[in-house]
């Protein structure tokens, strides 16, 4: 585990949160978690079933009480030992995996729920303005079982948005939608994000959704998190040997130090990224970073390749038995049995055993 170097909060810094603690009996769900998010930012809770995702969101909403720790949003404290602001009355708009909307109620309806405190005409031309924003002007007399599931799902986020709370929170927002939807759905909530200004966290288990949407990922793992970066540096600089393998496919293979950025592995002399300081490492191969050619005298043999179409997945057994995956265009020029040569691009990351 990393220990994070945090910034203190300033006008910025949209949320805050501090040593949130949260356990249910005796299991200790959210294990002290410390999240900043930067205003106009969208940042993305990843992580495993189970690792605490949700109850995190759960208690910046004020749905739950922290058993230890305080979520400052706007600067102003909604939850520490003393307090705890009701959901209500933070400025919070919440997206929920089922979308919640109100079936009796059309759309335009839905989305003046949170506005009871404008007058008519103001909360009128908001709703007009915020279903303008998400694209469904013409829809706001429609119920919501008259919509698609991606439409529904704007209606949630223009509810969410028409009060234009300091932060909007999405729990799993796509994961009620079909493959083929989901990735056009993302980058619409994205753009209606962006041309709100919006400040958001969203939660997910999917790796690829957390790093294609959002600017910040932090990656959690049992009640903790490991790392929070922007996605490509989470992806070329893990901190953690977790985040390597959840962020991404990685094999980790033992390694020995040979100098300050060289190390020995199974697949030979290798540089590494990073100084190494432990004598005993274990090194991160990312398969695309690995290339594998057809050579009679290889020492190294193809077990299986699974091939998708656009790219294949070439299981390699190097001579000391090690198993390894190399990532390869779509020729498929190679087959099971081959003997190969194999060899690794660019320097490559390593960890303490521990870490
Ligand atoms: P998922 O992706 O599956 O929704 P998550 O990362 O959001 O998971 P949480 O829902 O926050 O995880 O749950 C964290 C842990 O707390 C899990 O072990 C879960 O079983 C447990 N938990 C969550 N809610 C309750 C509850 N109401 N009572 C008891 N245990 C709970």
């Amino acid at each position: 585990m990393v220990t994070l170097d945090l910034p203190a909060p300033t006008r910025t810094t949209a949320l805050a949160c501090r040593g949130l603690v949260k356990a249910y009996g005796t299991t200790v769900a959210v294990d002290g978690v410390d999240l900043d998010v930067p205003r106009g930012t969208l940042t993305a809770l990843l992580g495993p079933s189970g690792c605490g995702k949700t109850t995190v969101l759960r208690m910046i909403a004020g749905l739950l009480a922290p058993d230890a720790g305080e979520i400052v949003i706007d600067g102003r404290i909604v939850a520490d030992h003393r307090t705890s602001v009701p959901p209500e009355k933070r400025p919070v708009g919440l997206v929920f995996q089922d979308y919640a909307l109100f079936p009796h109620l059309s759309v335009a309806r839905n989305v003046a729920y949170g506005l009871g405190d404008l007058p008519r005409r103001a909360r009128r031309e908001q709703v007009h303005e915020v279903l303008d924003l998400v694209g469904l002007g013409d829809l706001g007399r429609r119920l919501p079982s008259a919509l698609s599931g991606g439409q529904q799902q704007r209606v949630a986020l223009a509810r969410a948005l028409a009060p234009s709370p300091e932060l909007v929170l999405l729990d799993e927002p796509f994961s009620n939608l079909d493959a083929s939807l989901r990735s056009t759905v993302r980058e619409e909530v994205r753009s209606i994000l962006r041309a709100a200004d919006a400040t958001a966290v969203f939660v997910t288990h999917d790796q690829e959704e957390a790093l294609s949407l959002a600017d910040r990922v932090a990656v959690m793992q049992a009640g903790r998190i490991h790392q929070v970066d922007e996605p490509q540096t989470l992806y070329t600089r893990p901190a953690t040997r977790f985040v390597a393998g959840f962020v991404g496919e990685a094999d980790v293979l033992p390694a020995r130090r040979i100098d300050t950025y060289l190390v020995d592995t199974a697949l030979g002399q290798l540089p590494t990224t990073d100084a190494v300081t432990s004598p005993e490492v274990a090194a991160v191969i990312r398969p695309e970073s690995l290339q594998v050619s057809a050579d009679p005298r290889g020492t190294a043999t193809i077990t299986g390749i699974e091939y998708f179409g656009h790219d294949q997945l070439v299981h390699v057994r190097l001579a000391d038995g090690t198993s390894i995956r190399a990532r390869r265009g779509p020729l498929l020029d190679l087959h099971r049995g081959d003997r190969v040569d194999v060899a690794v691009l660019g320097p490559i990351v390593t960890f303490p055993h521990a870490g």
